[in-house]
């Protein structure tokens, strides 16, 4: 047997607990990983915590990122000993996922992990830190930001995504402006590349549809009126991409900014992303992600901590990215 954190229903809720089970209650998918690390996101801290309803079948194994070993396999694509990376499809929601030393999975699921990284320095990126490399991908393909011309907005920059927004942006030579709510994260925001600061109190605050131009682009994962704020103060032919709700799920601006100065708000899924978008966010990553600035933004923890670590994710308290050790 080995451990596993499930999420079971205890009058009709979904409740986190750890678990003795074997490799038979596992899905009857195509590649057996042993799992050596997984991390936690803002959505394991929802499921764990029971605070978000992730989950949409019980009991469900909860963690969205894995990197492991394959230990046995039914497809051709992938033989025992091979390093992988999954993050998303469905993990925590309609799929088991991360929290156990064994999982089944899909080998479409999968994607090699890449030789820059060691398995600990690809789940300290994650979902949040691929999620920050597609945003700044997509920021890049429509073509509104460039190195050294004009300001980029990094929201939630202490979390997860933020911090590796900031610190991947500065690396490729943008100039980023952190909103943080915590003024204690400003040294290190500055450690990361961050160049100045933003309260993000102004950022929640109420909506002028069109507000002085700032930002050529920025990377948004706390919705709501900061997502609103942000693409009121983008420039002419700007973009935001937006991939989170930290803040609140609605969006409460208007169209001028669209309509008046050509701003796009580019939505950005990690879930479902294709295989193309990923390989080429993973790259971004190998070629630009700041090693020692990833060591600064990551605390290792152990599995047995993770329900207090979901509730701490869960009330803003989480700086950078958390690696939980599951071998
Ligand atoms: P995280 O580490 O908890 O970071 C979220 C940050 O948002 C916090 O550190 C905080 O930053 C800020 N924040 C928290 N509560 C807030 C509030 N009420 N108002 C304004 N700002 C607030 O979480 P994460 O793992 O980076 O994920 C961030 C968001 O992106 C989540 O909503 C997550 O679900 C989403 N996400 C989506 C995808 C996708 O596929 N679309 C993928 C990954 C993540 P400061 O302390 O600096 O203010």
């Amino acid at each position: 047997t080995f451990t596993a954190l499930m999420l079971e229903d205890v009058d009709g809720k979904p409740r986190a607990g750890f678990r003795e089970i074997t490799k038979a209650d596992l899905p009857d998918h195509d590649v057996l990983i042993e799992v050596a690390y997984s991390s936690l996101n803002y959505k394991d801290g929802l499921s764990v915590s029971g605070k978000g309803r992730i989950a949409r079948r019980l009991p469900m194994i909860a963690g969205i990122d894995i990197a492991g070993t394959v230990v046995e396999s039914r497809s051709p694509a992938w033989k025992v000993g091979d390093k992988v990376v999954a993050n998303g499809w469905g993990m925590s929601e309609t799929e088991w996922g991360a929290y156990t030393r064994f999982q089944r999975l899909k080998p479409e699921w999968l994607i090699r992990l890449p030789d820059a990284f060691s398995m600990q320095q690809a789940m300290a990126i994650g979902t949040a830190g691929y999620t920050a490399a597609l945003c700044v991908d997509a920021l890049e393909a429509w073509g509104s930001i460039q190195p050294g011309k004009g300001e980029v907005l990094v929201t939630g920059a202490a979390g997860g995504v933020g911090s590796t927004a900031v610190s991947l942006l500065s690396s490729k030579g943008y100039t980023v402006v952190a909103s943080t709510g915590r003024t204690e994260t400003h040294d290190y925001l500055r450690s990361l590349g961050a160049t100045s600061f933003l309260d993000r109190a102004e950022l929640a605050a109420e909506v002028k549809p069109l507000q002085k131009e700032r930002w050529s682009g920025a990377v948004d994962s706390v919705g709501s009126t900061t997502l609103a704020n942000a693409l009121a103060q983008t420039v002419y032919g700007g973009a935001v991409a937006a991939c989170g709700l930290a803040g609140g799920h609605n969006l409460p601006g208007t169209v001028m900014p669209h309509i008046l100065r050509s701003v796009a708000l580019i939505g950005v899924d990690s879930v479902f992303a294709p295989l193309a978008r990923r390989q080429k966010a993973w790259q971004t990553l190998a070629e630009h992600l700041d090693r020692a600035k990833l060591s600064t933004m990551t605390e290792v923890h152990k599995m047995s901590e993770l329900p207090e670590l979901a509730n701490r994710i869960v009330a803003g308290q989480v700086r950078g990215r958390i690696v939980i050790e599951i071998a």
